[in-house]
């Protein structure tokens, strides 16, 4: 059989399975060709991984991954926890029966906001424990080869890869094996121990040449149910000084909250179960981050995923609801946000200057407006915005304009088609 016939989801003439490699027999070429193509229509591939077990990097792939669904994405979570895999406990899928062929195995996809989640793990695999424990060096590497392979995720925005802890040859051959992905979260916790287990984790990476998308410091404070103070029960902001150190950026700070074990307990993460909560909130920030380049761009100066500068938001209206139109409002609504990229500190309505065509982005600028929130805009006049400065989000409903903002602000905003695309 011929790479074309194997691999022909993409027409990428120097895609690397499209040779075989010195000694790979017929069926490990076949075998990684499958995994390509499959690899190929994902558009973005993330791992989570830590520097050891317990620090939690389960509970924030699969909240990671819901927020990301909740954001309208199609999101996949492939469990390759071999020694732990909770992710279908986490999600409440444990005992789901896995269907597919020979050499197609279906994840398991539920509805989740506007988006879908598509779960595959190694546990829905795995007899007991101990089917993973008695494999050893290369029939551990040879399992999980077969498992990414065999998975047939179809179309997806994202794929949120639970790896298993450490800097062992399993997380190695996750890295290896999954194709071409943007990055890593490094998970961890302020206690020291996990600070320098963490430290390896981000050399691993750059020994393997995975960029370090941000690492997340769980379990960080506990906020006292009675005062509402956050106690530094190990002391402040250890993950950010460490991140800084590294040249890594920093994700942000997950509280210790009880409900975090309850939702794990439940099956409803945390992001779909308490959206309110301080740990839905840092979610938001952290799937922002992910979602925006530019933010991702603040992190890696060092801002910890705030924007350069002040952040304001402008969204037009009409009769008080956003402006499914933005060329036919009747004014502006604009928003201040504190440094804190959550908060909303500010708000003013502001009349426009009669419609022509760039006269808002050039008046916006002047007003300071560093993003747009429309219904709908051609894409002429996203780029005039563009070049103003000003980042454009479509595809907001018409709603209260601050409800709106605060709902982007916790990355929970539900955006649907460009009503205006022409
Ligand atoms: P890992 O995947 O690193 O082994 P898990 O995600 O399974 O860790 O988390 C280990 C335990 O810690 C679970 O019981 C989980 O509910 C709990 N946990 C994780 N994060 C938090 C948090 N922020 N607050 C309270 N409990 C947490």
């Amino acid at each position: 059989m011929t790479a074309e016939k194997t691999c022909n989801t993409c027409s990428d003439k120097g895609c690397s399975a499209r040779d075989r490699r010195p000694g790979e027999d017929e069926e490990e070429y076949l075998g990684r060709q499958r995994l390509q193509s499959r690899m190929c229509r994902i558009h973005h591939k993330v791992m989570v991984l830590s520097g050891k077990g317990g620090v939690g990097k389960s509970t924030v792939a699969v909240n990671l991954a819901t927020a990301l669904a909740l954001a309208g994405k199609r999101v996949g979570i492939l469990d390759v926890d071999i020694h732990g895999p909770s992710v279908p406990k986490l999600l409440h899928v444990e005992g789901s029966k896995i269907t597919g062929t020979d050499e197609a195995l279906l994840p398991v996809t539920i509805p989740c906001g506007p988006g879908s989640l598509s779960i595959m793990s190694i546990g829905f695999l795995l007899r007991d424990r101990d089917d993973a424990i008695i494999w050893r060096g290369p029939r551990k590497f040879g399992a999980i080869q077969q498992f990414l392979q065999d998975v047939e995720w179809g179309e997806l925005d994202y794929l949120i890869v639970d790896s298993p802890p450490g800097t062992g040859d399993e997380p190695l051959a996750v890295a290896q094996l999954i194709d071409h992905p943007d990055g890593a979260i490094v998970v961890t916790t302020p206690q020291e121990v996990a600070v320098q287990d963490v430290r390896r984790c981000i050399m691993f990476c750059r020994q393997l040449e995975l960029t370090v998308l941000g690492v997340v410091e769980n379990m960080s404070g506990f906020t006292c149910p009675k005062c509402g103070e956050l106690v530094r029960i190990f002391g402040a902001d250890g993950g950010r000084a460490m991140a800084e150190e590294m040249g890594v950026p920093y994700l942000g700070a997950i509280p210790i909250e009880p409900e975090v074990v309850v939702s794990g307990d439940s099956g409803t993460p945390m992001v779909q179960s308490r959206p309110h909560s301080e740990t839905a909130k840092a979610f938001g920030r952290m799937v922002r981050t992910l979602l925006e380049p530019e933010l991702r761009a603040a992190a890696a100066r060092g801002d910890g995923g705030k924007p350069s500068g002040a952040m304001k938001i402008a969204v037009p209206v009409t009769a008080g609801v956003l402006s499914s139109h933005f060329g036919h409002c009747d004014q502006f609504a604009i928003f201040d946000v504190k440094e804190d990229g959550t908060t909303i500190e500010g708000q003013r309505m502001v009349t426009p200057p009669p419609h022509e065509p760039g006269t808002f982005p050039r008046w916006l600028h002047e007003q300071g407006a560093t993003i747009i929130i429309a219904g709908g805009m051609g894409s002429r006049a996203q780029s005039l915005f563009d070049q103003n400065g000003i980042r454009v989000v479509v595809g907001a409903t018409s709603a209260d304009p601050e409800r709106i903002v605060r709902e982007y602000l916790e990355g929970r905003l539900t955006t649907g088609a460009n009503v205006c695309d022409h």
